[in-house]
């Protein structure tokens, strides 16, 4: 394991890492409902499993997880609690500038919750920060997406997001315990371009896509395609350079 992850380092350890060291994942996740089936941490579970596990490949510093975020969908089903896009556009410039101050140069913002409003902040806050220090580089990911990428045809449902067949294979390997049976298969039927107050009368249960399709075995493979996918990625943004 590397031994760049924050919550488990000394003060010695953190100044003897930066010599090994100017890179930082910051994950972030939600508390929000997934399913019948999963936990309310799922998001933050999958984002700083996959950011540790990249970091045991190539050494880089691991930020402790936020476990809230900009909920919209989800927010009338029971256990979601999320956070005002102010209240999380300004965590997350705190913490970026906090890690600045502490040495770090290069910051990748990254959630495992994949709500638009929420990537969107991420991106407002990276564009802030980019003006304000010349002297870092940035990236905003998607880890739901970029799990999907790395995985290729592994994935069998289309347009499978949330609490189905990735997010459950994923938990049910990492966290076995906490995987409670199945939901049904589900897609929302949201009205185009029209906002809704009462959401769950369009998403009663909260899956979008199938969790039938879920294994252990692929949850397995899914975690190490996007941990080897993270740890290359790091590898090129470190030597990347604005033209
Ligand atoms: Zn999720």
């Amino acid at each position: 394991m590397s031994r760049l992850i924050i919550t488990d380092i000394t003060t010695p350890e953190f100044a003897a890492g930066l010599k090994q060291s100017r890179t930082i994942f910051l994950p972030f996740g939600s508390t929000e409902e997934h399913g019948e089936h999963l936990p309310l941490d799922t998001d933050t579970m999958q984002v700083y499993a996959s950011v540790k596990a990249a970091a045991a490949i190539y050494p880089t510093f691991v930020a402790p997880p936020v476990h809230y975020g900009i909920c919209r969908s989800t927010s009338e089903h029971p256990g979601t609690v999320g956070l005002s896009p102010a209240t999380f556009r300004a965590l997350v410039r705190d913490l970026v500038k906090g890690y600045y101050k502490q040495g770090l140069r290069n910051f990748i913002l990254i959630s495992g919750h994949a709500g638009k409003t929420h990537i969107g902040a991420l991106i407002e806050v990276g564009e802030e920060v980019l003006a304000d220090f010349s002297d870092i580089r940035l990236a905003v990911i998607n880890e739901y997406d970029f799990c999907c990428r790395a995985a290729g045809e592994l994935v069998e449902v289309a347009g499978d997001s949330h609490a189905g067949e990735v997010e459950t294979s994923r938990i049910a390997h990492l966290f076995p315990a906490l995987v409670k049976g199945t939901s049904p298969r589900e897609f929302p039927d949201f009205p185009e371009y029209i906002l809704v107050r009462n959401k769950t009368a369009y998403w009663r249960g909260g899956v979008w896509g199938d969790p039938a399709f879920a294994s252990k075995a692929k949850g397995e493979k899914l975690c190490q395609l996007t941990a080897q996918a993270l740890a290359d990625f790091v590898r090129r943004f470190e030597d990347f350079v604005e033209r």
